[in-house]
């Protein structure tokens, strides 16, 4: 098992790796800055928005525009911070104009999301709207009807509780989906401390049996110059 330190350091060597990410041409020629993530990298809490906007791609940080200053209210309303949790998005870089992320973007930039969710190991991840629910889920199920019902799922090697709600943007200017979010956040505290969801079995590890030595006999010697290089 490795620890939060160890954890920490291998998601640093993650975003080393994404911070210069060349996979789609267009955004890599667009962006500002990738947004890799930000927050306690070793949360019980974990969120999981669609992609960076303007404000994000300026400032290299996930949703510190109007839907961040929102996520933020609804955080301290349940007595939390952006410190306490990690935020992470689908795309790690704005696609231009705020258009939708393209499936082929979805498909290039996902290990790096995976990868997080692996080493940040939380016991809550939370999506924030259709793009990062579907895809976690692997299933095209919308937002409107799974929204504020966890379920236990295995993410990579690890169970987690998945809990989608609406996206922050959405609510923003409409004050029915806001009260129907405040309500999902609600409950997150809850979900939060029930005790942690089943762990499956580790996959086994392999086993590569010992090569049998055959004695021989009159056979050349390697050269010696070979030897170093194994
Ligand atoms: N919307 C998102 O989905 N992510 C951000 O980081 C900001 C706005």
């Amino acid at each position: 098992m490795q620890s939060a330190a160890d954890r920490r350091e291998a998601l640093k060597a993650v975003y080393e790796q994404a911070r210069g990410c060349e996979k789609c041409p267009q955004l890599a020629a667009t962006r500002t800055t990738v947004v890799f993530g930000a927050g306690n990298a070793d949360a019980d809490l974990m969120f999981v928005g669609e992609a960076p906007g303007a404000n994000e791609d300026k400032q290299g940080l996930p949703f510190v525009g109007s839907a961040g200053k929102l996520l933020e209210k609804l955080l301290g309303e349940i007595g939390l911070a952006r410190a306490d949790v990690f935020i992470a998005n689908v795309l790690k870089c704005r696609p231009p104009g705020n258009r939708d992320p393209h499936p082929t973007e979805i498909e290039a930039c996902q290990d790096y999301l995976w990868r997080q969710i692996d080493l940040i190991q939380p016991l809550v991840l939370c999506t924030l709207g259709n793009f990062s629910t579907k895809l976690l889920r692997g299933d095209p199920t919308g937002i409107t009807r799974l929204h504020g019902s966890a379920e236990v799922r295995v993410i990579g090697p690890r169970a987690v509780r998945l809990y989608p709600i609406y996206h922050p943007a959405a609510a923003l200017y409409t004050p029915k989906m806001l009260e129907v979010l405040r309500e999902d956040f609600a409950r997150l505290p809850a979900l939060l401390a029930l005790d942690p969801p089943e762990q499956p079995e580790p996959e086994p590890e392999l086993v590569i049996p010992e090569p049998e030595i055959v004695e021989e006999t009159d056979r050349e010697p390697e050269p010696a110059s070979q030897l170093g290089l194994f």
